[in-house]
């Protein structure tokens, strides 16, 4: 379902072949985990049986040999090495497995406690285990997942709060801050007129006129209409303004390719500073399918906030990212077109220019 899924550990290898003798010999030279369960070495001189990765220093090549699980060992009069535990690590893995399932399973997103009790181990232990496994505590793998949930709904038609929901978030402020790290919406380092930030810039031809397109490093932080380096000056008083890079060129022609071919997927880095609403309207903006528009009110009701009409208005207005958080797909509720930032014509050319498609 998303890339999380591809990192789950090996299946429990019940069914797997056991590697021939060298390659046992290899993995327990090389103390590899991943080949623990896979089968188990059986120490002549001492009596004892090892999963590979055992830290017990190595006996000589001759005095091992090779079987494919603990009951074989035990069969042949072994006993099982009190330093690495061979015969936890089918349990491990088959709780790992389980755990995993259930976490993907899951509505919600659930808690540790809840997780652990499934797979019959105590939580603090079965932390260790998972991340062991897996490379990834519980939390980390189900956050995972929720996100791709998220992107997946995100690039259906509908509202955010029921995209939010249905990815397994409890709240939406909880999807706001994964938005943040994952959905390339980086809350803004900079502060104060852009003390302390590096912002190139250039401006770009449109079909519908000169476009000024600046980013930090981070991201894109001003597309606008009509506007130059007086403009960004003035917006950010405080930051050093260079002049454009071969990254910032590709982005602002993907940028100006975007007026003419709304519908295609832009997937630029942003960095813009705004409120956890501000930045919950324009996630919701990005959402509106191209040729699509929505109300003012309905935006707000999408964002868990349905008196907050005017707020929701208002995060449009001080949007700065034209086109790329399409704000002029937001009309009032009678269906006239309502204000745009960059005059009415634009927000209108636009509309016509998608609804064309
Ligand atoms: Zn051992």
């Amino acid at each position: 379902m998303n890339q999380m899924t591809r990192r789950k550990p090996a299946p429990t290898p019940v069914a797997d072949a056991m590697p021939d003798d060298d390659a046992c010999w290899d993995a327990f030279l090389a103390r590899d985990r991943a080949m623990d369960g896979r089968f188990v070495g059986c120490v002549a001189t001492t009596g004892i049986y090892c999963k590979p990765s055992c830290a017990a220093r190595h006996p000589k090549r001759e005095n091992m040999a090779f079987l494919p699980d603990p009951a074989a060992a035990q069969a042949a009069g072994y006993r099982a090495c009190l330093r690495c535990h061979p015969d936890a690590v089918g349990r491990d893995r088959l709780a790992v497995a389980a755990a995993i399932a259930f976490i993907e399973a899951a509505e919600e997103t659930p808690r540790l406690e809840a997780i652990a009790a499934h797979a019959g181990y105590a939580p603090h232990h079965f932390h260790r285990l998972f991340k062991r496994e897996t490379g990834l505590t519980p939390a980390a793998y189900a956050r995972g997942v929720r996100v791709g949930r998220l992107k997946a709904t995100l690039a259906q038609p509908g509202s955010v709060t029921a995209a939010i929901y249905d990815a397994g978030y409890s709240a939406p402020s909880r999807a706001y801050a994964d938005a943040r790290q994952h959905l390339g919406m980086t809350p803004s380092a900079w502060k104060d007129g852009g003390r302390g930030a590096t912002i190139r810039w250039r401006v770009v031809d449109s079909s519908l006129g000169p476009m000024l397109v600046a980013a930090t490093d981070k991201g894109l932080c001003r597309i606008s209409f009509g506007e130059g380096e007086a403009e960004l000056r003035a917006r950010f008083p405080h930051a050093a303004l260079l002049p454009s890079d071969d990254a910032l060129d590709a982005m602002a022609q993907r940028v100006s390719a975007l007026v003419d071919d709304p519908g295609t997927h832009v997937d630029l880095p942003i960095d813009v500073r705004g409120t956890a609403f501000q930045q919950a309207v324009w996630a919701a903006l990005r959402a509106i399918p191209p040729g699509e528009t929505r109300s003012y009110g309905e935006i707000a009701a999408a964002v868990g906030r349905p008196g907050a009409v005017r707020a929701a208005g208002t995060a449009c207005g001080v949007n700065n990212l034209a086109v790329l958080i399409p704000c002029h797909r937001v009309v009032r509720g009678d269906g006239t077109l309502g204000g745009y930032a960059w005059g009415v014509e634009k927000k209108r050319a636009l509309l016509a220019q998608e609804k064309g498609k």
